[in-house]
């Protein structure tokens, strides 16, 4: 039983083929420059497929995902028949979705209207389904919210001190993101701990390009770094995360900035690469670290610092703390940034293995035996929460 899972931006489209019968990946891809030219990248195992093919809008990239999934040569399935439903990757679905939802003209206008939140996103994830739907009619579709998994989020942690009119009339509140990631290795967790998620309080830290923390407790999301937007919370890659609100009006006034020019330099020119003035690659800041440069090991200790600082926040939260998480491109690779982070955490508890903290690429307790809060490493698989939604509500 094959599920189809895309991710739609912009001008890129990433696609995974699962069979669900054995949850194993048949085919990825991505599809670039979509409404400039067009570029294909299929991956299957028999190999790496690259292609330059025209590809005005999503609807064009999805007809040659479609086509080169049956394709004699770098096809995997023998008609797209076979393809028994589309999950998605929707960014915001406000307070509106706690859960994955069947897609249906409702859904689709329900995700439009919480458009506002996410103005980059929601709109080509929309993008995506429509094109979708164009060429796979009939072909039951479900989406999948970056956000529903924090909507269990108490009211004390989801307010913004702020006039409670402004939350009530604009939905002006914490939602979170990286939900199907914090949801796939806080359930991952309990396994590698033997444990049951009930008696668990587990601080996730998915730590890619975009940076998040959550806490889950009892297998539930109770906080989370990011807030309205994935701007709050830790230092990222070129996010600035939290800083005094007061730094926005400031450097507006003294940069002579509009409102988006400010919002673009927090956005894509802060966090490692605004502080290193390097990159914001941390195997970049590695390198130019180990060469000297200051401002590359500057970031990277702000980096940890905050991670490090949220997961004691996360542990007086919830008044305990079993196991922490590491997830995501840093999480999962970055051995230097994970024992950074866990030599302040010494007194919670704290103590791993060097050995295994420096083992890649599977999923691991890396705590020593006798260590009262277990740290684990798993690789996440934010696909695989999507296909796996979507096979459930449809019953497949
Ligand atoms: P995204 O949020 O885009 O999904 P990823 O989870 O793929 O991001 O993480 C990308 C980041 O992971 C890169 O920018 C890089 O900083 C980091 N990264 C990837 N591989 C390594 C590695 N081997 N060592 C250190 N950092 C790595």
């Amino acid at each position: 039983m094959y599920v189809l899972v895309i991710n739609a931006g912009s001008s890129s489209l990433k696609y995974q083929l699962l069979n669900m019968t054995d949850e194993s990946v048949l085919a990825k891809g991505l599809c670039e420059r979509i409404g400039i030219d067009g570029r294909l990248v299929h991956e299957t195992d028999k190999g790496k497929h690259n292609a330059d093919l025209a590809m005005p809008d999503h609807a064009a990239a999805i007809a040659i995902v479609l086509d080169t999934l049956i394709s004699p040569d770098h096809g995997v399935i023998k008609s797209k028949d076979e393809v028994k439903a589309v999950g998605h990757r929707v960014v915001h679905g406000g307070e509106t979705f706690t859960a994955s939802a069947l897609i249906t003209d409702e859904v689709e206008k329900a995700i439009e209207a919480v458009s506002d939140l996410a103005p980059l996103h929601n709109p080509p994830n929309l993008t995506g389904i429509r094109a979708c739907k164009e060429n796979m009619p009939g072909v039951p579709q479900v989406a999948v919210f970056d956000t529903a998994f924090h909507q269990t989020m108490p009211e004390k942690a989801f307010l913004y001190a702020i006039d409670y009119e402004l939350y009530k009339k604009h939905k002006i509140r914490r939602y979170g993101f990286h939900g199907t990631s914090h949801k796939y290795v806080s359930e991952y967790a309990p396994k590698l701990l033997n444990k049951p998620a009930k008696d668990l309080k587990i601080v996730t830290c998915h730590l890619g390009n975009g940076v998040s923390l959550c806490a889950v407790d009892g297998g539930v999301s109770v906080d989370t770094s990011m807030g309205m937007t994935p701007l709050e919370g830790l230092a990222m890659g070129t996010r600035c995360g939290d800083i005094d609100p007061a730094v926005v009006q400031y450097i507006m006034e003294k940069e002579s900035i509009s409102a988006q020019e400010a919002g673009d330099i927090l956005n894509k020119k802060s966090g490692m690469l605004g502080i290193s003035g390097v990159s914001s690659d941390f195997r970049d800041l590695f390198t130019a670290s180990c060469d000297g440069n200051k401002r590359a090991s500057a970031a990277m200790d702000v980096f940890a610092y905050r991670v490090a600082g949220y997961i004691g926040r996360y542990a007086a939260c919830m008044n305990g703390l079993d196991a922490i998480v590491f997830t995501a491109g840093i999480g999962e690779n970055d051995v230097g940034i994970r024992e950074k982070v866990c030599d302040y955490l010494t007194w919670f508890g704290v103590d791993i293995d060097p050995a295994l903290n420096g083992k890649r690429g599977q999923a691991l307790d890396v705590s020593k035996p006798n260590a009262k809060v277990r740290v684990l490493v798993i690789p996440t698989n934010e696909e695989l929460v999507i296909a796996r939604d979507t096979k459930s509500i449809l019953n497949l």
